[in-house]
């Protein structure tokens, strides 16, 4: 009974049950209702005229059914016509999908639960295309990342080979800092891996948000001094607390105060204020540095993307740390903002985290 199993003989077989049940009915109903009236006739004509209508009742009957059933056939065979074509086309389609052929798309039916169904595979179909570009693009970018830090350690292990590098401790810096600018960026590229398919975990805590901004401008205090920037952090009378990772929020502090430093100029003023609502707390960074330009803004959370390359690059910015920092404080039910006026107007990044209340 295998072909019971198939969508075509289940519809083709339940119309013909509806038939069947409808002819069984009016042969039971009229064979008894004529059955009552012979036994109440008396005249041999009447009942031979009542036989006679039986007759032609039972004809008409057996005509009927056998219409329905044709009709009924030639219909399910249309309407699972109907239903299979979509079907075997999205199953088609999958099979191309899956072969790579990302830019397949199914044919929209009339019906509409089969155009919902081809609307949604579609659109599945969309997603799946973009999740494969941005594959492609991840590994032109890590290439491309890498090729930088690598050309400058050839360019200088040749050098050495001919001659042309003295063999002294400044060139062997210069080799040292390509290593660690390679090193920065396979431990950048990993945490991005790991953040991205929320494989890490925290160690969620109560803490005072204002010690640890204290920490953090601290441990930057040479960046600062370096380039002559002016650090003024809100002073806070009563500790505000949060609840999230300590090492974590650290490390996104650094990356958003780090990014200031670097983009301001020598000379340039940094703030660090506090946003007070009932359930969050929002720590705004605002420099007076290079800003960023409106059609940047979309994009500036998005892996190695980078409004300057060359001037990010040469101050070693790979373009993966405010990418990895937003991913980290959605995973700590917080996000980053960014607002800027425009080029060399400044920017502010606001970074929100829940808040608890002691
Ligand atoms: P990078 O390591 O290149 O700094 P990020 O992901 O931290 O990578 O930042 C991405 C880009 O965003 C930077 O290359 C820079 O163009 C821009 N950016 C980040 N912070 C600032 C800022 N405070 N002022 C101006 N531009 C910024």
């Amino acid at each position: 009974m295998k072909w019971l199993k198939q969508l075509r003989w289940q519809i083709v077989a339940s119309h013909g049950v509806v038939v069947l049940t409808g002819v069984l009915i009016l042969l039971l109903t009229s064979q008894m209702m004529i059955g009552q009236r012979v036994t109440q006739l008396d005249h041999p004509n009447q009942v031979e005229l009542l036989t006679a209508v039986n007759q032609s009742v039972l004809y008409a009957l057996l005509m009927a059914a056998l219409g329905a059933l044709v009709a009924g056939i030639v219909l399910s065979l249309i309407l699972t016509r109907q239903i299979l074509k979509p079907l075997h086309e999205v199953g088609v389609t999958s099979q191309r999908i899956a072969g790579g052929h990302y830019d397949e798309r199914v044919t929209l039916p009339d019906s509409v639960e089969l155009r919902a169904l081809a609307l949604n595979f579609n659109q599945m179909a969309e997603a799946l295309a973009q999740i494969e570009q941005k594959r492609v693009q991840l590994i032109a970018n890590v290439s491309h990342e890498l090729r930088n830090p690598l050309t400058g350690l050839e360019g200088y292990i040749e050098g050495l080979m001919d001659g042309v590098f003295p063999s002294n401790p400044e060139t062997f810096a210069q080799m040292y800092q390509e290593v660690r600018r390679l090193r920065r960026l396979v431990n950048s590229l990993q945490t991005l891996s790991h953040v991205e398919a929320r494989q890490i975990t925290l160690a969620v805590e109560a803490f005072d948000i204002t010690v640890l901004v204290g920490r953090v401008v601290h441990q930057l205090k040479p960046l600062l001094l370096a380039q002559n920037i002016q650090c003024e952090v809100q002073l806070l009378q009563v500790p505000l607390f949060i609840q999230a990772d300590t090492d974590r929020v650290a490390q996104i502090l650094v990356n958003l105060l780090g990014n200031a430093i670097r983009y301001t100029p020598e000379g340039g003023h940094i703030r660090v204020q506090y946003q007070l609502q009932t359930e969050r707390v929002g720590i705004a960074i605002i420099d007076t540095g290079v800003g960023i330009p409106a059609e940047a803004l979309p994009y500036l959370f998005e892996r190695f993307y980078r409004v300057d390359p060359s001037r990010a690059r040469n101050s070693g910015g790979s373009g993966i740390g405010l990418t990895i920092s937003r991913h980290l404080a959605w995973m700590m039910g917080g996000d980053i903002a960014v607002t800027s006026p425009g080029l060399n107007l400044g920017s502010t990044f606001i970074l929100t985290l829940p808040r608890i209340h002691s």
